[in-house]
């Protein structure tokens, strides 16, 4: 089994709320208590970062970031998108598997919701996923 925790959730081997799939990409909601409300797309095949893709993942990536920032823009009418990664540990980068932030902003930094500190957001998640799925049908 691998260490890497996206190839297990690419695997299915670690639950994830999946937002958007093809080929070469899975976009999901990101579980981290201070990134409410942020998407990642990731490549599913393992690739430590930006520094180890070739040009078709490299557009299969843009592409599909490009979908849902329109399927999120559709759903919440944030007043911004801030699209984001990390590079290598030095960058901040944590988990070393080649993805994309989408963090929908309201007013400045304001995100799409909060969530009850240590209250796991498995609804929330879903609920959100679930509008933003709607506009990618
Ligand atoms: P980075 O620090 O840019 O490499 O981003 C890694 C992100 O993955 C962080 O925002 C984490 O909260 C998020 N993350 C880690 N494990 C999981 C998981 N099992 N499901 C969803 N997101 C995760
Ligand atoms: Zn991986």
């Amino acid at each position: 089994m691998s260490e890497c925790v996206f190839c297990r959730i690419v695997a299915g081997q670690i639950p994830s709320t999946r937002v958007y799939e093809d080929d070469l990409v899975l976009a999901f909601m990101d579980i981290g208590e201070v990134n409410p409300g942020h998407v990642l797309v990731a490549l599913k095949p393992h690739a430590e970062n930006l520094f180890a893709l070739d040009d078709a993942q490299t557009a299969a990536v843009a592409r599909a970031s490009a979908r849902v920032a329109r399927a999120i823009r559709a759903a919440f009418e944030p007043a911004g998108l801030s699209v984001y990664q990390a590079n290598g540990a030095a960058a901040g980068q944590t988990v070393f598997h080649y993805h994309v932030h989408l963090v929908p902003r309201h007013d400045g930094d304001g995100m799409a919701f909060t969530w009850p500190v240590n209250n796991p957001p498995r609804e929330q998640l879903e609920a959100h996923a679930a509008r933003i799925r709607a506009q990618l049908a």
